[in-house]
């Protein structure tokens, strides 16, 4: 079965002049394709009626789904509702309800309607009302051509709200589009040219999609499969996929089962294994304890500038487990661990010698290992780096068994 082709229409001079950038067709984009639809174009129009009517004109002879955003404001440069007027010969109309839902909004927030916002109900003859409940711009869905349109506010959290409330249920039940099964590895510590080589050792059976994304600290391998792609294959294949990349992924989602974030795979594991925590960190500033604080085996956190301090707080000396040198991170971890009477202790802190270098140690009953990483970056992202890579590492010696 073909999928549907869907396009994604955006308006604003502010995509035009580079002020915004489009993560609206982004956000929708990825929606769709979920839904199984093929998504063939994206564009971007001004603040001009001429060519946003001539768009949907165009559009509307091309594909069989089109989500437009943007352009449902009260000002004069809000002008969506008239260009699919015009576009499909669908005179202005108010609608009745949309206005008494926006005078509604403002009588809620104690403030007269501005008479400006009156525009905002006035919508294409004969299209159906979608409800905003976030703001005061309705938006609205019209059949045309073959091609169903839903015009939808311009503001993020609004789209994507009347989206999920509106929009879905109707293009499920509309279209023949069957949802394609999106797979994501989540890896940290291998870069996407690397990942890259490794996966050119798998030969994958013809239409499976693969992508990288860059979400730093974290690179994402994704794998859409098409609906009809047998479950047992695809997961045979992802196991492939994961070994060829190796201990890095540390999470796996699929349609069936989220592998989520990486503080979230921590969480499983600690509670697993009915662990607690204590963490030391100087590089990540906070951030370390930041991710752990909302988790009840995080029991105490120490955030110092950098490791001379460690000595003090912790009450450490060269008697009990600390050399004569620098403070150093396996001493630490084991001391914190023993004071603190938890089953596991992480520090995270730049190596004493070479600022450069992150040094992560985990302490446990059975040992504490050490491992050296390379910090890039500028201050932000060697705070969020650091911080990853210490839970990843904790996590990689969680899901070791104790030998
Ligand atoms: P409102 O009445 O709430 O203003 P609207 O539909 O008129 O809704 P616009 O005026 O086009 O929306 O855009 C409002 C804001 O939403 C923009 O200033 C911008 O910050 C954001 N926005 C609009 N379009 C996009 C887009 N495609 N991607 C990301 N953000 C967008």
């Amino acid at each position: 079965m073909t999928p549907p082709r869907a396009e994604i229409l955006s308006q604003g001079d502010e995509l035009l002049t580079g002020q915004i950038a489009d993560t609206n067709a982004a956000w929708l984009s990825e929606r769709l394709t979920e839904l199984g639809f093929s998504v063939t174009r994206h564009t971007a129009v001004g603040d001009e009626l001429d060519a946003l009517a001539a768009v949907l004109h165009e559009i509307a002879a091309r594909a069989e789904l089109c989500v437009c955003t943007g352009g449902l404001g009260p000002t004069v440069d809000d002008l969506t509702a008239e260009a699919a007027a015009r576009a499909f010969a669908r005179p202005l109309k108010e609608d009745p309800e949309a206005l008494r839902q926006i005078r509604a909004w403002f009588a809620g927030r104690t403030y007269p309607m501005p008479e400006a916002n009156r525009k905002q109900a006035l919508l294409p003859d004969g299209s159906r009302r979608l409800d905003n409940l976030r703001g005061t711009a309705p938006g609205f869905a019209v059949d045309h051509g073959g091609c169903r349109f839903f015009f939808l506010p311009g503001v993020p959290h609004e789209m994507e709200f009347m989206f999920e409330h509106a929009v879905r249920a109707d293009i499920q039940s509309s279209f023949p589009a069957r949802p394609a099964q999106r797979v994501t590895l989540r890896v940290l510590g291998v870069g996407e040219s690397t990942l890259q080589q490794r996966l050119d050792l798998i030969t994958l059976p013809p239409g499976i999609k693969l992508g990288f994304r860059t979400v730093p600290p974290e690179n994402h391998v994704k794998l859409l499969f098409p609906a009809s792609f047998p479950v047992p294959e695809r997961d045979f294949l992802i196991e492939e996929i994961r070994r060829a990349i190796g201990p890095a992924v540390f999470s796996i989602d699929t349609p069936e089962q989220p592998g989520g974030a990486l503080i979230e795979c921590v969480d499983r594991l600690m509670r697993h294994r009915d662990a607690d925590l204590a963490t030391l960190e100087t590089v990540s500033r906070g951030h370390l304890a930041q991710l752990c604080g909302a988790f009840s085996w995080w029991t105490y956190g120490l955030v110092i500038p950098d490791g001379r301090p460690a000595v003090e707080h912790l009450g450490l000396s060269p008697g009990n487990g600390l050399s004569d040198g620098p403070p150093d991170a396996a001493a630490i971890a084991t001391h914190l661990r023993r004071r603190e009477g938890t089953s596991h202790a992480l520090a995270c802190m730049e190596s004493p010698r070479n600022p450069s270098e992150l040094v992560i140690a985990v302490a446990a009953a059975d040992g504490t290992v050490t491992v050296r990483r390379r910090l890039d970056g500028n201050s932000a992202y060697r705070r969020a780096l650091s911080a990853a890579l210490a839970l990843d590492f904790l996590r990689r010696a969680l899901a070791t068994p104790a030998a």
